[in-house]
């Protein structure tokens, strides 16, 4: 940002105090660093520059383009020619807005504008997140670790395993208490970890008992340095119901291996109603209900979550009572990537065979309904004193109206999802938000973009900041031109209510 973007934003804020040897002291977070000429603070995110304190990076502007049908395309700053953007389609970010400090400071823009007939404000600023985390989903089936155990980054512990979920296992990463509860390096090391995950980049992670697995949003994970492709059809038990039909007549009996639930298919509900005879095949674990196995073997890498390499290996045994020789029997992980095709000899011992085409179309089917295992990353966090302080002078009027909905909160024009409840606690996608939109101050804590919009008489009445209000129009003809201009990520709701 230049001296002349930052003069609009901080002409009623009085950022950065000058001292002697032109050196300026920056007050836009509590480590209140003091730059000396031509150099940056301790977050590179405000620099020195002839005496005046600048942000670093320029703000960002989206440009929300239509293409004739009205139908939202793609705008780069390539596609910019420098004239005046249209206020109508422009949303003022976070991003490189800059922060004010402290708390009861206005924040750096508050933009109005109209739209559809409707005055609005838009209050934007960059946030400083003490309490944040970071929820990471990870779809695989592999066992990554024990649920609770510590995940560490260059061996500070960054969060915890946490409950797994329907395919995926997750991860907590962050969080208050690993930022500032433990040592200096632990509270670093999870700093970092955070901003990298948000900003896309690829970080690695050990978890004590488990595995190594890399984690980038938008990617797939890699485990043990395996690149995972699938994440599963479903459980044993959904995998056997989902292909039962299409099973009959190809083979008698097939058991789908799952760390969580095994299915086996003739004592399952679905083998039985399509009148498939029981095959005597008894799996090991324990039974929850017919043809649903629980613990059939341990958590690992191998088949289906299991560490199992020979799938045989989970047989107890088979009755010769129900069973007989020429049986067939399929076994497959939920993905199918793993599968093995039997027959009983005269001792109702399986024997691996040449898996029938008609089998294999089955086995290719499961494989064909996963879908790209991928790892997901949201930012969550908490709005707290400088960023509700900064909207309006009575906090607890915001958090109600955000609650309400009648406050729309976005994160680098990204939706986020507000956590019913007490307090502005707000998840955002970080693949939905902008390049760059992270940063991080030394405290340590993580720097977040975060917009309210609201119509401009509901902030009047919330006690809003209203004597900083600056137009759209004053923002665009001062700022844009150091600005960074983008497009509308087009699967982003408009904040403003309908397409402009
Ligand atoms: S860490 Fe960054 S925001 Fe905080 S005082 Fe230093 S330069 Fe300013």
């Amino acid at each position: 940002m230049t001296g002349d973007q930052l003069s609009l934003a901080a002409r009623a804020r009085k950022m950065g105090a000058a001292e002697g040897e032109g050196i300026v002291r920056c007050d836009a977070c509590p480590v209140l660093c003091r730059i000396r000429p031509g150099r940056a603070g301790a977050c590179a995110r405000y620099a020195n520059e002839s005496g005046q304190l600048v942000r670093t990076d320029p703000v960002l502007l989206l440009q929300h383009a239509l293409d004739a049908g009205g139908k939202v395309v793609a705008f780069g700053r390539a596609d910019w020619d420098g004239t005046l953007l249209d206020p109508a389609r422009t949303f003022v970010t976070g991003v490189g807005a800059g922060t004010t400090y402290p708390d009861y400071k206005p924040a750096p823009f508050i933009v109005s504008a109209e739209h559809a007939g409707v005055d609005t404000v838009t209050v934007v600023t960059e946030g400083i997140f003490s309490y944040c985390g970071v929820k990471v989903k990870i779809d695989t089936d592999r066992h990554l670790g024990p649920e609770t155990a510590p995940v560490r980054v260059k061996g500070e512990q960054v969060g915890h395993v946490t409950t797994a979920e329907y395919g995926s296992q997750m991860l907590s990463i962050g969080g208050v208490r690993h930022l500032t509860g433990g040592s200096k390096k632990e509270g670093t090391v999870t700093c970092d970890a955070m901003l990298e995950l948000c900003s896309g980049r690829p970080v690695e992670m050990t978890i004590d008992g488990g595995h190594t697995v890399i984690v980038a949003a938008g990617r797939a994970p890699v485990v043990d340095g395996r690149p995972e492709a699938r994440m599963r059809v479903g459980c044993g038990s959904a995998t056997v119901g989902i292909f039962a039909r299409q099973w009959l007549g190809h083979v008698d009996e097939v058991i789908v291996v799952d760390d969580h639930i095994t299915g086996v298919l003739t004592e399952h509900q679905s083998g039985r109603v399509l009148d498939m005879p029981p095959s005597g095949i008894r799996v090991r674990g324990r039974r929850s209900t017919p043809g649903r196995y629980f613990q059939v073997a341990n958590p690992g890498l191998g088949w289906g979550g299991t560490d199992i390499t020979d799938p045989l290996a989970i047989i107890q045994k088979i009755d010769a009572k129900a069973a007989r020789p020429g049986l067939r029997l399929l076994m497959t992980s939920t993905t199918g990537e793993d599968a093995l095709y039997c027959v009983l000899d005269d001792r109702l011992v399986p024997v691996p065979a040449e898996m029938p085409a008609a089998v294999r179309a089955v086995v290719e089917r499961i494989g064909e309904n996963c879908e790209p295992s991928l790892c997901t990353v949201l930012f969550m966090a908490g709005a707290g004193g400088s960023l509700r302080a900064g909207v309006t002078e009575n906090p607890v009027l915001l958090t109600r109206s955000v609650a309400s909905g009648e406050t729309r909160v976005t994160m680098g024009g990204a939706p986020v999802y507000l956590w019913p409840g007490g307090g502005i606690t707000i998840m955002a996608d970080v693949t939905r938000m902008p390049r760059g939109a992270f940063g991080y101050v030394p405290t340590p804590a993580i720097v977040a973009p975060i917009e309210f919009t609201l119509p401009r008489a509901l902030y009047e009445r919330l006690g809003g900041h209203v004597g900083d209000v600056v137009s759209v129009n004053d923002v665009i003809r001062e700022v844009a031109p150091a600005a960074r201009v983008e497009g509308w990520q087009a699967e982003n709701p408009w904040p403003f209510g309908d397409k402009p």
